[in-house]
Order: structure tokens, then sequence, then C-alpha cells
């Protein structure tokens, strides 16, 4: 378990870009991990997770909650409309927001509940036709409609191209964030995320560095 590792690791990056200690967020990404290796994490004293699939979280995310207080749960993968209620009733913030669609579904859904999870809006900066997210073009637009509906929106999202210097794709998003009064950029995951804590994230999703390798699925 190298939580010890990568924690020392966030820290130098936060000194050397002249970062508070203790500010940027580190979001322990556990999808498809061996239960005992997020248990070891937790038990270590560690509260923020990610998560990239609504059904595989509640089947674990539930009985932790009930042992381990003081969790927050990030949804950082693609949500269905289907599973908007489940996902507002999981998770204290979805990263996820990427279409009018599911912004009109949030804001019913803030509506009939009273309440929201913070939100992060993903935005597609390699405009990769696979990859979800909103174009950069259609971000600002994006951003003042889902403020317009009175969404919690915090900041912005992104997952650069795989095979692309991210430092551009961070630049864009952190451009983005600024024009439109946004504070939170989560950006940089296990390979990346010193570069993205220099280009201003505020919460860095890191898995296989911290669980080691995800197992093969069958
Ligand atoms: C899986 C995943 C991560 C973590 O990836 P690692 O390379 O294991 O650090 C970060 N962000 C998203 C959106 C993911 O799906």
């Amino acid at each position: 378990m190298s939580l010890q590792d990568i924690t020392a690791r966030l820290a130098r990056a936060e000194a050397a870009a002249g970062r508070a200690p203790g500010s940027v967020h580190l979001i322990a990404v556990s999808k498809e991990q061996p239960h005992a290796r997020v248990e070891a994490v937790l038990e270590a004293g560690h509260r923020r997770f990610g998560e990239n699939r609504v059904q595989e979280a509640q089947g674990k995310w539930p009985a932790w909650r009930d042992r381990y207080a003081g969790l927050e749960l990030h949804l950082i993968g693609p949500l269905q409309t289907n599973k908007a209620r489940a996902a507002v009733e999981l998770f204290d913030v979805i990263q996820s927001l990427d279409r009018p669609r599911l912004a009109d579904t949030l804001a019913r859904l803030a509506q009939e509940r009273g309440a929201c999870p913070g939100l992060f809006i993903q935005i597609n900066t390699g405009a990769e036709s696979q990859k979800s997210g909103v174009l950069p073009d259609h971000a600002d637009g994006f951003i003042s409609d889902a403020r317009a509906m009175d969404l919690p929106v915090l900041g912005l999202m992104c997952i650069p191209p795989f095979d692309e210097d991210p430092t551009p794709h961070f630049r864009l998003l952190a451009a983005i964030a600024a024009r439109n009064g946004l504070q939170r950029l989560s950006m940089g995951m296990s390979d990346d995320f010193e570069t993205a804590v220099a280009e201003g994230a505020t919460d860095i999703r890191v898995g296989s560095a911290i669980f080691g390798a995800r197992p093969p699925k069958d």
C-alpha cells in the first residue's frame, strides 16, 4: 500500500508549486480494486475516494460508510440518466456532469430532495469522439446554463488523451475555469498528478499508484 508514498509526493508537488500544504485533495480511485486493499487505505485514515461506476459503488460503499465516518465519495465515471437518482443518493460529489439532459435530471432531483452533490463539469479537452465531456467551445455556455439551474458547480474535470502530453489539456481546463470564476480543477492521475498540481489542480484522482494495478477483469 503506497498511500504514504503518494501523500509524500503530493506534499512535495504542492511545495514546489507554491501551494499551501494539504490544499490539493487526493481522491483515491478504488474502482475494481480488491476490497482488502481499499480497507487498508481506509484503516490508514484516508477518507476521500473515487469510483467510476454507480452499480459497483453501490455494492461496496454503503457498508464502509457505516464503519468509517467522514467518507467523501466522488463519482468520476460517466453517469447514465437512469442511474442519476442512485448516484445522488450515494455520492458526495459527481465529477461527470457532461450534457444538458443530465443537468436537467440533476436539477429535478435537487429540487425534489432539497440537496445536491457538489458537481464538476467534465470537459473533453482533447475533443475525442470516444470520450464524454463538454467540448471546450461549448464550455462557457454549458457552465452558465448549469448555474442558471441552481446546480452547485464547484469546478471542472478532464481526462486528457491517453497518448498526449497532458500539460496543454491541464492549461486549457484551468483557463476555462478562470474565465468562468470556478475554483476547483480535478485533473491528474497516477502518471501525471505532479504535473497537474503544478498547473493548478485542486483535486487529483489517483488509483493504481496507491492501490497497485487493477486486477484484470474476467
Ligand atoms: C481510473 C481513473 C482514474 C485513476 O487512474 P490511475 O491511472 O489508476 O491513477 C482517474 N480518473 C478517472 C476518470 C478514472 O476513470
